[in-house]
């Protein structure tokens, strides 16, 4: 089968040949019906992660079980669509066992297409515990990138930042994730002030329902400072943790999502007297999995997503690293 893998040390992944994988006693064998690409894609392939050995990428996968196990329950349908939560958890450590799967540490685990083969390809293995059913109405191409797209700001809004119904909530850099984010918030009731660069990123989040948008080049003008809730941080850079320290109210909360830098600054003097919590953000649950598909069946949410075909992984990959992806790119095998 088709398969596009990551070989250490190299900057592109390399399109090949592969025998299609069999399904364990607990498994179910997918057939790839989209695959999200994403920038953490991006950041193992330029060494940033390193991985020593060579695997299938993409972890944001949907498709089509062809195969179980022998020990999978019967809800698992041969025929139906599923979309298979990333973080790959063990369902049997601690974390997994609180709620918290996306922080798994069982024995050995990796996640899917980082680590370990994932979907850009024509077949997939992963744990039949590890997918959720897709609605009828959401397209493979919507669940694929629903995996990381929607369920990482989900997780960052609605569990970590504690959004509610008019809170308050800024959401800093609206690309693929801080859409959604938008989004998110909007269906939560929050009251939104999205901010970026792009004057295009910007009609997109009035279009999804904020309240106020502002070009980040004219946020020290237009908003004044300690004045959310909650700050939803997609970018991770200097500049906007800055930010997000500037305009969070006292007792108020920062989620950072984005990876945009290895370090951020702090600036201890108002997050100490103001009582500021700056939270980490990591993907997302199992059981949120459910809930943003009910979301997206409801049209509560949509997620914005550009396809191609799969052979040409590369090239989406040099697109989304020069900033030329609009919102979200998922891949279809090309064979169907
Ligand atoms: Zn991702
Ligand atoms: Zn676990």
């Amino acid at each position: 089968m088709f398969a596009a893998r990551y070989v250490p040390g190299e900057k592109k992944l390399s399109l090949t040949d592969i025998p299609k994988p069999r399904p364990g006693p607990r498994d179910v064998l997918l057939k790839i019906r989209a695959a999200g690409i994403c920038h953490s894609d991006l950041h193992v392939l330029a060494g940033e992660v390193p991985y020593p050995h060579t695997f299938t990428m993409g972890h944001e996968a949907c498709g089509e079980v062809v195969e179980k196990g022998n020990e999978v329950s019967a809800d698992i349908k041969v025929g139906g669509l599923y979309a298979v939560h990333g973080p790959n958890p063990c369902g049997d450590c601690t974390y997994c066992r609180t709620g918290h799967d996306n922080l798994c540490n069982g024995p050995g685990r990796t996640f899917v297409g980082l680590g370990q083969d994932g979907a850009y390809a024509d077949y997939l293995v992963v744990p039949a515990r590890n997918v959720v059913e897709v609605p009828k109405g959401v397209s493979p191409e919507v669940a694929a990138v629903a995996t990381d797209a929607v369920l990482t700001p989900y997780h960052a809004i609605k569990t970590l930042g504690e959004v509610q119904t008019n809170s308050k909530v800024l959401v800093i850099g609206l690309g693929g994730l801080g859409i959604n984010g938008v989004q998110v918030a909007v269906a939560l009731g929050a009251k939104v002030t999205a901010t970026d660069l792009r004057e295009s990123s910007l009609e997109l989040a009035k279009k999804f329902g904020a309240n106020e948008t502002v070009n980040s080049k004219e946020i020290d003008k237009k908003i004044k400072p300690a004045s959310f809730d909650v700050v939803i941080d997609f970018v991770g850079r200097d500049s906007t943790f800055t930010q997000a320290q500037t305009f969070v109210r006292p007792g108020g909360t920062i989620v950072l999502v984005g990876l945009g830098s290895s370090h951020v600054p702090v600036i201890s003097t108002p997050l100490i007297s103001y009582q500021v919590r700056v939270q980490g953000a990591f993907w997302g649950t199992h059981q949120e999995m459910h809930e943003i598909f009910q979301l997206i069946d409801e049209g509560k949410i949509k997620p914005q997503v550009e396809t191609a075909p799969m052979k040409d992984v590369n090239h989406w990959l040099e697109e989304l690293e020069a900033g030329r992806v609009k919102s979200r790119m998922a891949l279809l095998p090309s064979q169907m």
